[in-house]
């Protein structure tokens, strides 16, 4: 579904964040993304969205460049479902309007159309009758929640999830967990930031370790969490299990 080919990403002048990252996501499965603080997860992510520019290297979707300065980043962005630490959901706006903004305005889907599949959204991530909520009125879990329906409305290829249980309390990780673990249970092919190893170990079909803005190490859970190769990778996860 994704590939990555030697991406290289520098912020500013010179400071390099990805260095020649090869990553190939197949369909159907959940690859996590684990390592330190500033190691390039959340960039390798922005940048398989389009919503940064690469230096050198090349991204595919379905087999097609995206990288390719022809190619509509929105047409791509449209592909991808996105979700982030912060929620982000539009105070203003409710639960419902909050999800068919985007396929309404961007897809032209017709309001009952999208509204019909917001509710069966809702309805399946446990969340029916908020479809008239604003968000403020709705626990941290479920707002998470909100903007994982949001970013299926569009009926994704790819879900890109960066940290989305980070701002969470403990007690509500596991709600969203949860949903990532049914979405895993359809099909949905899923790429995710994350520092819970635990339901890294359980979910993924593919770790990678970065270090640095280099892939250090990539396996099977098993491979990773239980035979780590690198030392790196062995002190990473020594500090955090
Ligand atoms: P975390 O686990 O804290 O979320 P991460 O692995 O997601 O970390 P990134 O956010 O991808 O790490 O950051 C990688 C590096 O890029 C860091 O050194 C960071 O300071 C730098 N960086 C990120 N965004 C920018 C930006 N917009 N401009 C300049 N440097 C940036
Ligand atoms: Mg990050």
């Amino acid at each position: 579904v994704l590939r990555l080919e030697s991406v290289r990403k520098t912020y500013g002048r010179g400071t390099v964040v990805l260095r020649d990252v090869d990553l190939t996501v197949a369909p159907h499965t959940v690859t996590a993304l684990i390592g330190t603080s500033g190691s390039g997860k959340s960039t390798l992510l922005r940048c398989a969205n389009l919503l940064e520019e690469i230096d050198d290297g090349a991204i595919f979707l379905d087999g097609a460049e995206i990288t390719d300065p022809r190619v509509d980043p929105d047409a791509v962005r449209r592909r991808i479902g996105v979700v982030f630490q912060a929620y982000n959901l539009f105070p203003h706006l409710t639960v419902l309007d909050n999800i068919t903004l985007a396929p309404r305005r961007v897809h032209g889907v017709p309001r009952a159309e999208a509204e019909q599949r917001a509710h069966e959204l809702l309805a399946r991530l446990g969340l029916d009758g908020r479809a008239h909520e604003y968000p403020d009125r709705l626990s941290g879990g479920q707002q998470q929640r909100v903007a994982i329906v949001r970013a299926l409305a569009g009926r994704p290829r790819l879900l890109l999830l960066d940290e989305i249980t980070a701002a969470l309390d403990p007690e509500l990780v596991g709600e969203v967990l949860g949903v990532v673990r049914d979405l895993k249970a359809e099909g949905m092919t899923m790429v995710l930031a994350t520092h819970e190893m635990g339901f890294a170990r359980e979910v993924a079909d593919q770790v990678c370790f970065l270090d640095g803005g280099v892939v250090l190490e990539r396996g099977t859970p098993e491979e990773v969490f239980g035979d780590p190769r690198q030392d790196r990778t062995r002190q990473f996860l020594q500090r955090i299990i």
